[in-house]
């Protein structure tokens, strides 16, 4: 008999560009990294609206071009933020979809979508990628899935992780654990190493992704993976490489062609597509060509590039990389010949200048790369899911201690910030301690927490306030705080007053970071509206589909001279009106024909002709 939870948990990395989900096979004991509908092993994170359907993964990203402004990205970048954020400030300025702010500055993106105009938050969008996800995962499973592990970056704060969990519930997914993506990775190599794995180690994870580069330093000891430091830039990948590549051939086509094709949006389009093509390419060849036709005003640009003309371009880049790299380790104190391991993560990792200046800076050292880089992370995930799953036993046992990734503390007088839990704190974690209070008579103190490294307490960022009340007392009177991080990195702070053994315990889990439970229903609800849509119109392009193909048989029945002679006159009279009535219903300009009609119709003409063409077609 099978196990209530037996193989039904996936590991998801939701990518800033890129998804990947991947399922433990207790069978075959090893990780399955799980393929879409197109055959691709990594989803594109794109949602698109248009006037009739919702586009995710793939399709979405492939209309991008057409359909700029409906077609939102990057919501990893929004999620778990205010609009008022500079990071949004500053990320909005780039996109060609609109974000305004919504309820309590809560940054909302503005799409039209069967000609309505929606605002959707990232949660939302998040929640779209990963039904996508889960939906990909049951089409492989051929079983419903419920459970899942979710990674999300190292630097990730609380809010960000509730909002990631708030996606997970949304899409109608228990999100049984959020980890960070190095640690993930690091169990992805961890269960290749696990019978090596003896004493300690060092593991270097080195993540360039599409937009985002993330180093972090993990300790393995004992089967327990700790984060010891992480380091990393929010705005450094692939894209960036992309938009080098762009520039160049911008400045090169100048030259050639005396035009300046940087104003015209769709060539920019085309050319940066066809860039990103060229450095994938360039990953394993020496030098590659660019044919674009009809690029701008008639010119069909042809050009080749040389892998070394593209280190040359991007050295700037891949310099930055290996400063963070040193930034990193000296964070961490810790010398790079103490490294056991570098390993690879995020698609831009394969560049082979990369690599290079990698291996070079840690004096030869061979780097992981046997996983693919743009899997380890959900790899990692389905290993910790399977963890987490009952009645798995083939998963090696392995204990994740994640550590906080900024520090948290409270305000205390004179605007001081009073770090209760250090950054880098291994997780869960308690940590107590008493406060006085500072007048006669108070009778009530303000608990303001805080996450950030800035000694001024204002100067970090606010995570939530509450009081807590008390008979008037004198000054000192003690008042005993406790933050408490589980082991999801969800923090909840509470405070005592000991003295009237009050126990007037009040968390922060709820802040107004997070979505209250009317938003979470209402986004819910509004998750399965959209479902419902994409269910209707793929019935009624099924349905569109089956009519086209019955116009196509009654033609060519009437068109075949040995059918037509089979047909009587009044057959061929009901035929071709059939087909005037098809015909009509398949125009462009009737998109308001209801799917119930064309199944219905579709029926009708079985009834009709089923025999009839069956047997001459
Ligand atoms: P994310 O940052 O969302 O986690 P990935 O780790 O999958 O995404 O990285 C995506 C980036 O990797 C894209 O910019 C893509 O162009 C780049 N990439 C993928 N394959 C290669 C390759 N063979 N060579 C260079 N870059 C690559
Ligand atoms: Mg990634």
């Amino acid at each position: 008999m099978a196990r209530k939870n037996e193989g039904c948990a996936v590991g998801i990395d939701l990518g800033t560009t890129y998804s990947c989900v991947a399922v433990w096979q207790e069978q075959q004991k090893r990780v399955e990294i799980i393929h879409n509908d197109q055959g691709n092993n990594i989803t594109p994170s794109f949602v698109a609206f248009t006037d009739k359907q919702r586009l995710i993964g793939d399709a979405a990203k492939n209309q991008a071009a057409t359909n700029p402004e409906n077609t939102v990205f990057d919501a990893k970048r929004l999620i778990g933020r205010k609009y008022s954020d500079p990071i949004v400030e500053k990320d909005k300025r780039l996109w060609p979809f609109k974000v305004i702010p919504g309820d309590d500055d809560k940054p909302m993106v503005v799409v039209n979508y069967k000609g309505q105009q929606k605002h959707i938050s990232a949660e939302e969008i998040s929640s779209m990628v990963l039904s996508k996800m889960r939906e990909i995962a049951e089409t492989f499973l051929e079983k419903p899935v419920r459970n899942a592990v979710v990674t999300v970056p190292a630097h990730f704060n609380d809010s960000q992780r509730k909002a990631t969990v708030d996606a997970g519930t949304i899409a109608g997914l228990n999100v049984m654990r959020i980890i960070n993506e190095p640690t993930a990775a690091a169990i992805a190599y961890g269960l290749d190493k696990r019978t090596k794995t003896v004493g300690e180690r060092n593991v270097f994870v080195f993540d360039l992704g599409g937009g985002t580069f993330d180093v972090s330093i993990l300790t393995i000891k004992d089967k327990v993976f700790q984060v010891k430091a992480t380091a990393g830039n929010t705005h450094l990948g692939g894209e960036d490489i992309d938009n080098r590549m762009v520039e160049y051939f911008v400045e090169q086509i100048k030259r050639k062609y005396k035009v300046d094709i940087s104003g015209n949006p769709r060539a920019i389009r085309r050319l940066r597509t066809a860039c990103e093509r060229a450095k994938r390419t360039l990953s394993s060849t020496l030098s590659t060509n660019i044919e674009i036709d009809a690029l701008f005003q008639g010119i069909d640009f042809c050009s080749s590039i040389t892998r070394a003309k593209f280190d040359e371009i991007n050295m700037k880049l891949f310099e930055e990389c290996m400063e963070t790299v040193d930034r990193c380790l000296s964070d961490a104190k810790m010398d790079k010949n103490s490294v056991h391991d570098v390993v690879l993560v995020g698609g831009s990792s394969r560049i082979p200048k990369v690599q290079q200046l990698l291996k070079e800076f840690f004096k030869g050292k061979d780097l992981c790369k046997s996983i693919n880089p743009d899997e380890a992370v959900a790899n990692g995930a389905a290993v910790q899911a399977a963890l987490l799953c009952e009645g798995i036993k083939n998963v090696p046992d392995l204990v994740l201690l994640d550590v906080t990734p900024l520090s948290l503390g409270t305000y205390t007088t004179g605007d001081i910030m009073n770090v209760m839990i250090p950054r880098n704190t291994g997780i869960p974690v308690k940590r107590t301690e008493e406060f006085g209070t500072v007048y006669d008579n108070q009778t009530s103190a303000s608990i303001k927490v805080y996450e950030g490294e800035r000694t001024k307490a204002s100067d970090n960022n606010l995570l939530g306030l509450f009081s807590l009340t008390f008979p008037p007392a004198p000054p000192g009177y003690p008042i005993l705080v406790c933050f408490a991080i589980d082991e999801n990195g969800t923090l909840s702070v509470s405070a005592d007053d000991q003295t009237t053994g009050n126990k007037n315990q009040i968390t922060i889990t709820n802040t107004k970071e997070r979505l209250s439970a009317e938003e979470m229903s209402r986004m819910i609800k509004e998750a399965e509206i959209y479902e419902a849509d994409d269910r209707k119109f793929l019935r009624k392009a099924n349905a569109m589909n089956f009519l086209d193909d019955y116009v196509y048989k009654m033609t060519n029945a009437l068109k075949d001279k040995y059918n037509r002679s089979k047909l009587s006159l009044t057959q061929k009279l009901n035929i071709s009106s059939a087909i005037t009535k098809a015909t009509y219903l398949l125009d462009d300009d009737n998109q308001q024909v209801e799917v119930d009609v064309l199944e219905a119709y579709l029926k009708e003409l079985e009834s009709l002709f089923g025999q009839t063409l069956d047997i001459n077609g």
